[in-house]
């Protein structure tokens, strides 16, 4: 049997979901000379892609209509599986699906292998990096699924990503990325604990961070949070707390789900989700230090 063609530019990709990560992602291809088609159920969203000069389709049907393929970047695994449900009478035939959104690596087995059934090639490819890395194109990527049809996509990740990895089978890049997410969410808590207790003991914040981040104790937090959005409290680089509250939810379900005991993980599980529920929808992850700030009244 022939290989079938690599996807390269002019071809036409519909990005599904234009929000944090959708609009510069969705600029990487288009820079790349791609024929890219955007839509969002958001108005605003939809606004936010016309205004980098993105192509903005009317509904799901008509962006997906001619793409030879299709990314998600939607809010959760769930919400995947139903826009991809809905969208299936309308892709084309053998279009190959690209779930680029942290989603659940259990629910994206089934999907996939139900969308392969129907004819589809389905890979995840879920991303690290947030938005800055999204806009300059060096995201981290983690790609699961068949090689034949990672193959194909190379130079459509390459648009996107410097750092693009297979992980195996499919489900393994989002499997991956919650357990990457889970990393760094506690790595976030541990450094936000220390700075309230190093600044109620006397120690200067700023001076905690420079220490931190030549010593042992460094992490990606130090690194690029705690000065610009947390001491800062400007909160704003752009990951919303509802979405790592979902992602350390994702790596404990699936710890809990291999049978590993993950008291940290447990912990970190369920503090993430007392504080999506006390802080507003639309509050950045690093403004977890406001609900910490809330227990001690
Ligand atoms: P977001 O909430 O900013 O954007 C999601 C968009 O999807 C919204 O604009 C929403 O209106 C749209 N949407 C929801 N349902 C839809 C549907 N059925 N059809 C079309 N559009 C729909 O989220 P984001 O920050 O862009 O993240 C997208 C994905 O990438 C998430 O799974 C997230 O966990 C992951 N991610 C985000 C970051 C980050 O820094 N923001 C980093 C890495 C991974």
């Amino acid at each position: 049997m022939t290989a079938k063609p690599a996807i390269v530019p002019p071809a036409a990709v519909a990005v599904i979901g234009l929000g944090n990560m959708g609009v510069p992602m969705g600029a990487c291809l288009i820079k790349a000379g791609f024929a890219v088609t955007g839509f969002d159920l958001s108005e605003a969203a939809r606004k936010n892609f016309a205004a980098i000069g993105g192509r903005v389709a009317d509904d799901g049907a008509s962006a997906v209509a001619s793409a030879d393929v299709v990314i998600t970047l939607l809010p959760n695994g769930r919400i995947v599986r139903e826009a991809l449900q809905a969208l299936r009478p309308h892709l084309m035939p053998a279009a190959i699906l690209v779930d680029m959104s942290s989603s659940d690596p259990i629910g994206t087995r089934t999907l996939g292998e139900e969308l392969i059934a129907a004819g589809f090639a389905f890979v995840d490819a879920p991303v690290s990096g947030g938005v800055k890395r999204a806009a300059n194109g060096t995201l981290a990527i983690m790609a699961g699924g068949d090689t034949a049809t990672l193959d194909r996509i190379g130079a459509l990740l390459a648009a996107m990503g410097t750092s693009i990895f297979r992980t195996g089978a499919l489900g393994s890049g989002h499997a991956m990325k919650a357990l990457n997410n889970y990393v760094s969410s506690a790595g976030l808590i541990a450094a936000v604990e220390a700075l309230r207790i190093g600044r109620k003991f006397g120690l200067d914040p700023a001076l905690m961070t420079d220490i931190l981040n030549v010593s042992s104790g460094r992490n990606n937090t130090t690194e690029v949070k705690l000065k610009q959005f947390i001491i800062s409290e400007t909160f704003a680089d752009g990951f919303p707390l509802r979405l790592m509250a979902k992602d350390v939810r994702t790596a404990d379900d699936m710890a809990h789900a291999l049978g590993i005991p993950t008291p940290l993980a447990d912990v970190c599980a369920q503090l993430w989700e007392a504080a999506a529920q006390a802080l507003d929808e639309k509050a950045n992850h690093t403004e977890v230090l406001r609900y910490m700030e809330g227990l001690d009244k």
